[in-house]
């Protein structure tokens, strides 16, 4: 039996074995409804109504939609397409869903303009363009459509089919936000979090992610999340940030599983507990997420959470390096540097090291130098080290000191080779801390001041160094080196 509200406000239609007492919705009384007698748009509302049913019923929603098209509607129309992009109710046909939406667009459905230039824009169906689809967007977003607007903003920002311009994207997305698209105020807090084509406004951010998460966006969650677990303009709430990473990650975000679990790991905002954070960390690992495939190569590596195993590492690092990772390159590189759960080589290790340093990643940068200086290309490794120190890398002051120190790869100058390791002791980096006690325990460019060598190599002594930091390049040797030094002042 199929049944409709009386309210012409709220229009629900269902079906089922019996008349329901009123509408579940607005709680108006319905009434049974003769098939002959409906609509287009009535068809495609019983549509709605069977594809948001728990459990959903795909081949009576693809049903009703037909019915709906059959009658002329733009909206069923529009709505049968989707369930050819998707495969709702029958085999998955892009082809016919992009015919679907272009015939719905010429009944006036403004959402098949969305649709069709989501198709046009990846390529779905039809062949990419890019500047149909901004088209498309730029129409929807004209007819007010606010999903056309985010849409038009996203090209906008990206530069897909239109000239690259962020003050424009922010203007679009300003409509959108208003209109209360939620993935819109995301993506508007985010430009005034930044100072993207606008200028940067910690209370207007604020306030458009707190919307976003009002209107259940689970990006917004995921940001709003973030500044809470920083304390990044507002007061910081670790626990506040684990309950929106939470909701996030429970609708599918894999941005939030991973926030999830490095709060899992770390112990930030609930009691720790490494072997559930790597169950979120696979969760979005196997969904394809890049940072999620990072982490859990990182989780073998150490054995945290997941007993220790280079080969899941390895495989996890190339996984998320090649999605274009530059940690996963660098990492993987790492692996295969030193032949760990991978066959060893080099050159393969070379090659990601260039690519994670080419994206930014100042480990991969020092690393490159130090395999290049191993190589004996010293020019070029001095290059990347001075690039890396740039970048305020400890280890990086350490390998220029001993350029300067030595005369290799850079004129011998023990001053500036003192002043690098004194910065790099600053920073905390344990090879720069022993060389700057060796520099001021012989005076080797800077006076000699025992009591001061002495203090500062008991320090580092009494400190309990992580297996990370002794795996080092260079580390155990000159903790040796140390030892030695020390040995030699108290004689
Ligand atoms: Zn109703």
């Amino acid at each position: 039996m199929i049944y409709g509200c009386t309210n012409q406000e709220c229009l629900w239609f269902g079906e089922g074995d019996a008349l329901p007492q009123a509408c579940p919705h607005c709680g108006h009384p319905v009434e049974e409804r003769r098939e002959e007698s409906l609509t287009g748009d009535e068809w495609c509302r019983l549509g709605l109504f069977w594809a948001e049913a728990e459990p959903p019923q795909e081949e009576r929603t693809l049903e009703c939609f037909r019915r709906s098209a059959g009658l002329g509607s733009g909206w069923g129309t529009c709505n049968l397409g989707l369930c050819m992009e998707q495969g709702i109710g029958t085999q998955p046909d892009p082809r016919q869903a992009v015919w679907l939406y272009k015939q719905a667009v010429e009944m006036g459905s403004v959402a098949a303009l969305c649709n069709l230039g989501v198709c046009l824009e990846q390529g779905i169906g039809t062949p990419q363009d890019p500047g149909g689809a901004a088209a498309m967007y730029l129409a929807a977003a004209e007819h007010g459509s606010a999903r056309g607007q985010r849409l038009l903003a996203h090209c906008f920002e990206e530069g897909v089919g239109v000239e690259q311009d962020q003050a424009k994207a922010v203007e679009w997305l300003r409509t959108a936000a208003l209109q209360g698209e939620a993935s819109g105020q995301t993506a508007l807090a985010r430009h005034y979090e930044f100072g993207i084509g606008t200028d940067q406004d910690p209370e207007l951010a604020v306030r458009w992610y707190e919307k976003a998460v009002q209107g259940g966006d689970p990006d917004g969650m995921c940001c709003l999340g973030w500044l809470k677990q920083t304390g990044k303009w507002v007061d910081p709430d670790p626990a506040g940030a684990v309950e929106l990473y939470h909701r996030a990650a429970q609708m599918g975000s894999l941005r939030g599983m991973v926030q999830l679990g490095d709060c899992l790991m770390e112990g930030a905002g609930l009691p720790a507990d490494p072997a559930l954070a790597v169950e979120w960390y696979r969760k979005a690992a196997k969904e394809g997420d890049r940072e999620a495939m990072f982490s859990l190569g990182l989780s073998y590596e150490l054995g945290q959470g997941v007993a220790q195993d280079y080969t899941q590492a390895a495989h996890w690092y190339q996984q998320s390096a090649q999605l274009g990772s530059a940690a996963g390159m660098n990492n993987f590189a790492e692996l295969l540097a030193k032949g760990r759960g991978v066959a060893q080589d080099l050159d393969k290790a070379m090659e990601w090291y260039k690519k994670a340093a080419d994206l930014g990643n100042v480990y991969a940068l020092y690393n490159l130098g130090w395999y290049l200086e191993q190589a004996g290309d010293l020019s070029k490794a001095r290059d990347c080290y001075e690039k890396a120190k740039d970048q305020g890398m400890g280890s990086a002051y350490w390998s220029l000191g001993r350029m300067y120190e030595e005369g290799r790869g850079a004129d011998q100058d023990p001053k500036q080779a003192y002043t690098l390791y004194r910065e790099g002791a600053k920073k905390g980096n344990v090879n720069c801390i022993c060389r700057l006690v060796r520099c001021l325990a012989n005076g080797l460019g800077t006076q000699k001041d025992l009591p001061r060598a002495s203090k500062l190599g008991a320090e580092l002594l009494a400190e309990e160094l992580s297996p990370q930091v002794l795996d080092n390049y260079g580390c155990r040797d000159e903790l040796v080196m140390l030892l030695d030094v020390l040995n030699d002042m108290n004689e």
